[in-house]
């Protein structure tokens, strides 16, 4: 029964930490906006706007690229 509990709490969480990781999106100078999800990353429970070197998945440049998150209503 705790097992099963466990099991139900930590689903809840991912899937906050997805829903939340969608949010925080890099844009790309081709115009292509992708988020942190996307790339395979995850950001939950954080502050800030740090520059992370990602690749697009549109036009493949590697490049540093500031994190943003967007408004629940974007
Ligand atoms: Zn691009």
């Amino acid at each position: 029964m705790r097992n099963l509990f466990k099991r139900t709490m930590s689903k809840k969480k991912w899937a906050e930490a997805e829903a939340e990781s969608k949010l925080w999106v890099f844009n790309c100078e081709c115009g292509h906006e992708f988020s942190i999800w996307d790339v395979g990353g995850m950001r939950y429970k954080a502050r800030g706007n740090p520059v992370k070197v990602v690749r697009c998945p549109k036009c493949g440049v590697k490049k540093g690229r500031k994190l943003r998150k967007k408004e629940m209503s974007e």
